[in-house]
């Protein structure tokens, strides 16, 4: 986590947040807080204050309604008000703020690198993240609001109350200590509680989503995985109540303390005080009695609401602490954003001698990897499951950097190109691909259809792979929603279909590079052979990367590389590779012949 930022400008920061998205929110929150206190102020002291010496100076009974009435109309008008505030302009504006901010935390999601998705603490700080801007955006407001509205409120009440009596200050500080000292404690160890729940809690949620998801549907029926989700919950469920029980005492004793404090010595204490003043010493009048005490309920629920928002102002401020920790997390990926586009078409492109190790992992996946790719080439990455093709794939689209070595594109480090424009490179297809509930032409196009020419784009790269007739005898063609989560008309392809859409993005998207990363995975061989046709077809004159399991699309290639434990250990053409009798032709000759038992069978 980043350095302490300080309650101050935590808050601030927030609220300079808001004041952009939404400055007549601030002006509400104000306005809100001040005539309630008003109000307060008002009923407690200037009324009773008014009436006892309307009625010592002889004031007619007309003239005391008139008043009495005139406050009466004024506070019913602000009431409409504050009624208009609170179920309507509120939770419009709710809606706003919390789309503008999740929006800000989307995008930095969106914008760090891969290696933060597998950083338990980054997760952590994440979750809590999106978990609570919805709630503390407008807490901040109605507690900024709330503080500056009590002080001045509180300091009006007190004043009346020091011209009585100057002692009785005093017991006016008690329901702060309380609230403050006591409450603070309080809400620092409810802080720390959620701190240590946190990882259990994303235990349950990580259920609650698989469970919940399509994705996971079919294996939760037809395997034993449930009894497994269902022990990960039980172990997150029982982790958070270890952890509510171990801070129980501590909770409690806080709380009785605080209770003590708020309220027993200055309801109590002030009655005594000011009893013993008019029936003991006669050195209180009676009017000045009832003043004293209605003054002292009022400032009393004024400072424990004053000393509950300063509590709020704190607690608010750790949160917020957390939430700008995620959103000036830094991005380790360096970007270059005056970095030049890479220039088209793509000369080449080259690894020189690269070496990558996952973060957190202790052995290398890729080791002194040199390969080059000149004009449009087309090179295959074959080798058994776990050699590193995926992990090389990931290295070329920068989605990670190399430990050691570098890559090349037309001769010049990929890091001194803007990373944007340069993964703008890509046309990709993955085996591990995922549909969106979205039409098949957001699906595609991976935004929305605008033009009649994204449309025909849209059609083009169905037909291209194949899918083109299934989606055509849909009820709304390539407008129909894919999935029913959102949609009952929503159509529900096979696995094989959807990996066709999936494909469709590579050939709907201009690029300069494409890269397949095992996208038939799902297709039967004849369907596999003709998409790796039309996407060598449709990648004339640009350099493509394929990785494929089955070794018979290799022989499309110009150059294989054959990888084992991170190296490349053969390289050559399929006709090479198997006048070297190695491991290659070695397994292409076992797939061959299993595909003619699986043929003949
Ligand atoms: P292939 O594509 O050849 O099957 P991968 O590149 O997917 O191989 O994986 C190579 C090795 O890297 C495997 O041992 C795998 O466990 C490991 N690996 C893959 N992804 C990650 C990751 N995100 N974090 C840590 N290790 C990973």
């Amino acid at each position: 986590m980043n350095k302490q930022s300080g309650v101050f400008p935590n808050n601030l920061f927030i609220l300079k947040l808001v004041f952009r998205i939404c400055p007549g929110r601030i002006a509400a929150e104000f306005l809100l807080k001040a005539i309630g206190y008003t109000a307060w102020v008002f009923y407690s002291i200037v009324l009773v204050k008014y009436v006892l010496h309307a009625i010592e100076t002889g004031q007619s009974f007309g003239e005391i309604a008139l008043f009495i009435t005139g406050s009466a109309l004024f506070f019913g008008t602000c009431n409409w008000f504050e009624q208009w505030v609170e179920t309507s302009y509120k939770p419009k504006t709710d809606a706003l703020l919390f789309e503008k901010l999740n929006g800000q935390l989307y995008d930095k999601a969106a914008q760090v690198e891969l290696a933060c998705y597998e950083d338990a603490e980054f997760y952590n700080r994440y979750t809590m993240a999106v978990k609570e801007t919805e709630t503390r955006a407008s807490s901040v407001l109605e507690t900024t609001a709330d503080t500056v509205c009590a002080v001045i409120a509180g300091i009006g009440v007190m004043v009346n109350m020091y011209m009585i009596d100057h002692w009785v200050i005093l017991f006016v500080l008690s329901p702060f200590v309380g609230k403050f000292l006591f409450g603070s404690m309080h809400n620092r160890l409810l802080y720390a509680r959620d701190q240590e729940s946190v990882s259990h809690r994303r235990k349950l949620d990580y259920v609650n989503r698989v469970v919940y998801l399509q994705d996971y549907a079919k294996e939760i029926r037809m395997s034993g995985i449930f009894r497994v989700l269902k022990k990960t919950y039980e172990e997150g469920y029982s982790g958070i109540n270890t952890v509510v029980r171990r801070f129980a005492p501590r909770v409690a004793g806080v709380h009785f303390w605080q209770n003590i404090f708020t309220f027993l010595v200055i309801f109590q204490g002030v009655l005594l005080y000011s009893l013993y003043r008019t029936m003991v010493s006669r050195t209180l009048e009676v009017s000045e009695f009832a003043v004293l005490t209605s003054a002292m309920v009022s400032a009393s629920w004024i400072l424990i609401g004053l000393s509950e928002s300063l509590i709020k102002v704190f607690q608010n401020s750790l949160y917020i602490e957390n939430l700008r920790g995620f959103l000036s997390y830094e991005i380790k990926m360096k970007d270059n954003p005056e970095g030049p586009a890479p220039a088209k078409p793509v000369q080449s492109l080259e690894l020189n001698r690269v070496s990558f190790t996952y973060p957190g992992a202790s052995t290398p996946v890729l080791r002194d990897i040199s390969i080059r790719i000149e004009g449009s080439e087309k090179i295959a990455l074959v080798g058994h499951n776990g050699a590193g093709k995926t992990t090389l794939v990931k290295l070329l689209m920068r989605l990670y950097d190399p430990n050691h070595g570098q890559l090349l594109l037309n001769g010049r480090d990929i890091r001194d190109y803007r990373l944007g424009s340069y993964r703008a490179l890509f046309g990709t297809a993955f085996q591990d691909f995922r549909i969106f509930a979205m039409t098949v032409a957001e699906n595609v196009l991976m935004r929305q259809p605008v033009t009649a020419a994204d449309y025909h784009c849209v059609r083009d790269a169905l037909v291209k792979s194949g899918v083109y007739d299934k989606v055509a005898s849909l009820p709304k063609g390539i407008d129909t929603v894919l999935t029913r989560e959102f949609d009952e008309d929503g159509a529900v392809l096979s696995g094989g279909e959807y990996q066709k859409i999936a494909v469709a993005r590579a050939f709907a998207k201009e690029f300069e590079i494409a890269v397949f990363d095992e996208p038939s995975s799902a297709l039967d061989p004849v369907a596999e052979y003709g998409i790796y046709q039309s996407m060598l077809a449709a990648c004339q004159g640009k350099p493509v990367f394929f990785i494929s399991h089955r070794l018979s699309m290799a022989t499309l290639a110009d150059r294989i590389y054959m990888l084992e434990n991170g190296t490349v250990i053969e390289t050559g053409t399929h006709d090479q590779l198997m006048a070297l009798n190695g491991k290659y032709a070695d397994m292409f000759r076992k797939q061959a012949e299993k595909y003619a038992e699986e043929v003949g069978a």
